[in-house]
């Protein structure tokens, strides 16, 4: 799938070639042609997947080929709304990028900054308000906007919105809003509160959830290594210099990519790297010559890795944790194909305890938990026994007693353990390896 084929103009494709982004995510897959289509959508989509794309680009697609020419003062024609400044900014910032030439203009109304740069901005003239609610009705009790012409209204992290107690506040905007117009509302989850706001404001929308698989290849063994943050690096190197297979390694973040390719490579490792700031030339270089065994390791980030056509591969090192745990599945999806066997191993650090729970609730399955000899962490990692499952005799698991593995150091600095107790009263434990 590309994004041509998805219908987009091609002012927004040339943008998209300039982000680096090859192929589109499968909220995008799914999202971009039914917007097109002028369909409403709800949408169950986490960050990190992709969303905001998937509704930026349909909405500039929609702006730019019904151009009107000037945007006309204090009449937007398209409304996203989000639960806080930050999302509205990032958000903003990516219509930007996406929208670089096709000559729509955007701008951010929220809280905590001062009326009027966002008045001047409004009576100028701008095609899309990106807007957090409380702001926004400020303004429009000001009469300094006019809701009257929007043809588009995108509720973004709307679970969110009703969490932080928007209802009230949405429904008042949406009440300013033209009937005939599209809603696509995007959610991390799609709960029946979501669903009956939609039912009530959105007209026969196109349902979609992004897949969510929740199993993976049984081929595949893996492994938790906990580890101090401060030694990820250097456990990593020990790990690909004992072992010569081919190893994709995740990170989280563009930047720490690149610091752990250079770092890897200074060790002598032959590394390429794949992230959203790569051209695309340099990424199919980088996959290539992964493909090949030109390059032993490749280390990219999650939604560069999406889509990635790499049969086979033995070994995946997650070197930070996503932050979505389906996202591991992801990763690990790549592993033990085709009967092969896979080995998945994970450094952990204390401050990835909570995604490690999150992992192993989804997976639903117990995850060895081996320190590697010379780097043991300083403080036990802290599980959650209720994210195991329960047998079946519904009585809960038994709990493995405490294990401090050998040169743990948690009782020699009791300074550095979180005040806060568990929910689970406190039940720190230390799983045996499968
Ligand atoms: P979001 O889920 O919208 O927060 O997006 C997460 C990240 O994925 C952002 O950094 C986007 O720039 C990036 N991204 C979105 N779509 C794609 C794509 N099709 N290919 C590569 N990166 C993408």
């Amino acid at each position: 799938m590309s994004f041509e084929s998805l219908g987009l103009a091609p002012a927004l494709l040339r943008a998209l070639v300039e982000q680096g982004y090859t192929e589109p995510t499968p909220i995008q897959t799914a999202a971009i042609p039914a917007a097109l289509e002028g369909r409403d959508l709800l949408a169950g989509a986490q960050t990190g997947t992709g969303k905001t794309a998937a509704f930026a680009l349909p909405l500039l697609d929609h702006l730019y080929v019904s151009s009107r020419g000037q945007a006309q003062p204090k009449t937007p024609r398209a409304l996203v709304l989000t639960p806080t400044r930050e999302l509205a900014a990032q958000v903003h910032e990516s219509i930007r990028g996406y929208g670089k030439y096709v000559g729509v203009r955007a701008t951010t109304v929220f809280g905590g900054v001062g009326m009027q740069p966002q008045v001047d901005a409004l009576r100028r003239g701008v095609e899309i308000v990106v807007a957090t609610p409380g702001r926004l009705m400020d303004h429009m009790e000001r009469r300094n906007v006019n809701l009257s012409n929007v043809e588009i209204l995108i509720l973004d992290e709307a679970d969110r919105m009703l969490d932080m107690g928007f209802l009230p506040a949405i429904k008042r905007i949406l009440g300013n809003l033209p009937r005939q117009r599209k809603t696509w509302l995007f959610s991390a989850t799609l709960a029946a509160e979501i669903k009956s706001l939609a039912a009530q404001f959105m007209r026969e929308p196109v349902e979609i959830q992004v897949a969510s698989p929740n199993s993976v290849v049984a081929t595949v063994t893996h492994r938790i290594h906990p580890v101090d943050a401060a030694r990820k690096r250097d456990l990593l190197l020990h790990l690909l210099l004992n072992d010569a297979r081919q190893t994709l390694v995740f990170g989280r973040t563009k930047h720490g990519a690149d610091k752990l390719t250079s770092a890897l490579e200074k060790a002598g490792l032959r590394v390429a790297a794949i992230h959203g700031n790569k051209s695309q030339a340099q990424r199919t270089r980088a996959l290539k010559d992964f493909k090949s065994g030109k390059v032993s390791v490749l280390v990219a980030t999650d939604i560069a890795a999406r889509g990635l056509d790499i049969d086979q591969l033995p070994m995946v090192i997650n070197f930070d944790l996503p932050m979505v745990a389906e996202d591991y599945i992801h990763r690990i999806g790549r592993t033990g194909r085709a009967g092969t066997e896979g080995l998945a191993i994970s450094l952990v650090s204390r401050d990835e305890e909570g995604l490690l729970r999150d992992i192993r609730r989804l997976l639903k399955q117990d995850i060895a938990i081996e320190a590697v000899a010379g780097f043991e962490p300083s403080q036990l990692l802290r599980l959650d026994d209720s994210a195991r499952a329960r047998p079946s005799n519904g009585r809960p698991p038994q709990r493995h007693a405490r294990r401090p593995h050998p040169g743990n150091g948690a009782d020699a600095h009791p300074g550095n353990r979180t005040k806060k107790p568990q929910r689970s009263g406190g039940n720190q434990r230390f799983s045996r390896p499968a």
